[in-house]
């Protein structure tokens, strides 16, 4: 596309063009120009260029507690967060129905590490003396408050810090509205409302400038898609292909809905509840305003009326009006790109892939992208293609670990009442890594030795909760020593923290209308 305009080969990165203004664009825009001085003569320059008539896809409502690093890096207050972005705190997920979808069928995977994970042998124990309870709730404080919504923190405590570990519930049209004005009132970074209608290359492929509507083309040394879905840059204009996990993980749809509480002082859960269905699972997400509840399902097994009436069914069980309108649909193919940088152009958020949502993994993705790419930020041309190379070997990396870990709530599963588990549960689905992995875990618990790397998008302790709470249980004969007495004092200890904080720490909504109204200490 576009005429040749020469070899940028050498010239040093100075200006930087994010094409997008969803979460990723915004995020992406706001630690790049913190990290890189935007606000300075000196620093980077950054412009967004955004499609005033193209609406961000405005669901991703889930975050990990990598959160909270990312926003008090970029300097915003927390307090503006809850106000402005109709947020709560969210402690991990609870998941019903995965294991045998009968009745009661739950087991949790909360944020906080099992108590002395690094110390002890928690597993060997609780499998010699309390197997007959679950592993999150004997290792474990944190779902005992999830149980009874509470806050994972005080009012006195200061913004961003913790009392049990947590991320966020919010909305994520205010989200991007929040990080525009914090990006363009405070952090020096160019906005530019208008359509992108072309790409104009250099001679050796380098795209130089971006043709708008209204604006000309925006020149460049490094170009940051995203895009979303359609994937402009990375996508059409370079066809790097992307690869689809249709085969591991069936689901490509989702239909999303906005629920109200019965009352305007109902309680907000303190976790995401996912609820396994026939064809799909449902996300039910509670916001101070509203639940945000969706059904992610495969269309290969299942009709988009019958994915609408199990939505409708849930919601009316959980207490739910019947008279809510049309579901929103959204459609995806799961699946992440060959490569995610290409020549002068990487592509950050849903244009260098999306997988179900399940366990949130997408914001946690686009925040260690944009960490990773400020961090190697390259100085010149010439430094870029080796920082690609870095850049691409780390996330294909983490892209087949965030699909083994998503399969394991899947492939362990016991169910057998429809085809989606029958097909999900039946080797040819199990991609081969996890598969190795699932025949060391037999002997041993999942350790970090089997997650070598140093930001792993999911931890060890993550995987022990979904094992264990799938029901796995590992063959006895480990000749490992272990010390039982030590392993007893951290269950004593998560039960007594438990204990502890039950009465110390205020309920989710409760703590949520004191900052609306008072805002929130600094540290
Ligand atoms: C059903 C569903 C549920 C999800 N739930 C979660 C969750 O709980 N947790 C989580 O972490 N993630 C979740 N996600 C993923 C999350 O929504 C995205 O990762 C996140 O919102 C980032 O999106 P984005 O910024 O990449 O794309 P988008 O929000 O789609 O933004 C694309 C931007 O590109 C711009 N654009 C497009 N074309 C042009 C053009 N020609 N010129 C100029 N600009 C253009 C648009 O204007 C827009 O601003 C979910 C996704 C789906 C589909």
């Amino acid at each position: 596309m576009g005429d040749a305009m020469g070899d940028g080969m050498g010239d040093a990165v100075r200006r930087v063009v994010i094409i997008g203004g969803g979460s990723a664009g915004w995020l992406v825009a706001a630690v790049l120009a913190v990290d890189h001085a935007a606000a300075t003569a000196e620093g980077l320059q950054i412009t967004l260029l955004e499609a005033p008539g193209i609406p961000p896809i405005g669901v991703g409502e889930g975050t990990w507690p990598s959160m909270r690093d990312t926003l008090r890096k970029i300097g915003l207050a927390e307090a503006d967060l809850v106000r402005d972005c109709d947020a709560a705190f969210k402690q991990g997920s609870r998941f019903d129905g995965w294991v045998s979808g009968a009745a009661g069928d739950h087991y949790s995977h909360p944020f906080a590490l099992p108590q002395g994970y690094t110390e002890a042998d928690l597993v060997g124990t609780w499998l010699a003396r309390h197997a007959d309870q679950p592993f999150a709730e004997v290792v474990s404080f944190q779902p005992r408050l999830c149980a009874h919504g509470l806050a994972p923190k005080q009012v006195t405590t200061p913004e961003y810090a913790a009392v049990a570990n947590y991320g966020y519930h919010f909305d994520a049209g205010k989200f991007g509205l929040l990080l525009r004005r914090h990006c363009t009132e405070q952090l020096g970074v160019r906005h530019v409302c208008d359509e992108m209608i072309g790409v104009q290359s250099h001679a050796n492929g380098d795209i130089a400038s971006l043709q708008t509507r209204a604006h000309g083309a925006l020149a460049a040394d490094l170009f940051i898609d995203c895009t979303g879905l359609p994937s402009l840059l990375l996508g059409q204009h370079y066809g790097v292909p992307l690869v689809s996990q249709r085969q591991v993980l069936f689901n490509d749809r989702a239909l999303a809905l906005q629920v109200p509480y019965p009352q305007p002082d109902s309680p907000i859960a303190s976790q995401t509840l996912a609820t396994a269905q026939g064809n799909g699972w449902i996300w039910d997400i509670g916001l101070p305003t509203r639940r945000g509840v969706g059904h992610v399902y495969s269309s290969a097994h299942c009709s988009d009326d019958a994915a609408e009436q199990a939505l409708r069914r849930h919601i009316r069980a959980s207490g739910g009006p019947d008279d809510l309108p049309a579901a929103r649909q959204l459609r995806f193919e799961p699946g992440y790109r060959a490569e995610f940088w290409h020549r002068n152009c990487v592509a950050i958020g849903l244009s260098s892939g999306f997988i179900e949502p399940l366990e949130a993994s997408a914001l946690a993705l686009i925040e260690l992208s944009v960490h990773a790419l400020s961090a190697q930020m390259p100085a010149t041309r010439a430094a870029m293609d080796i920082v690609a190379r870095q850049f691409n070997e780390a996330f294909s990396y983490r892209w087949e670990r965030v699909i083994d870990f998503l399969k394991l709530h899947y492939a362990l599963s016991q169910r057998r009442d429809t085809d989606y588990w029958r097909d999900h549960t039946a080797a040819a689905s199990m991609p081969e890594r996890l598969r190795e992995l699932l025949t060391l875990w037999r002997h041993r618990p999942p350790s970090h030795y089997d997650l070598a790397c140093i930001e792993e998008v999911f931890p060890s302790a993550s995987y022990q909760y979904i094992l264990y709470g799938m029901g796995f249980r590992p063959e006895a004969g480990s000749r490992r020593r272990e010390d039982p007495a030590l392993a007893e004092r951290c269950f004593q200890e998560a039960a007594a923290l438990a204990a502890r904080m039950r009465p110390a720490l205020p309920g989710n909504r409760a703590l949520i209308t004191h900052i609306q109204r008072h805002g929130l200490p600094k540290i």
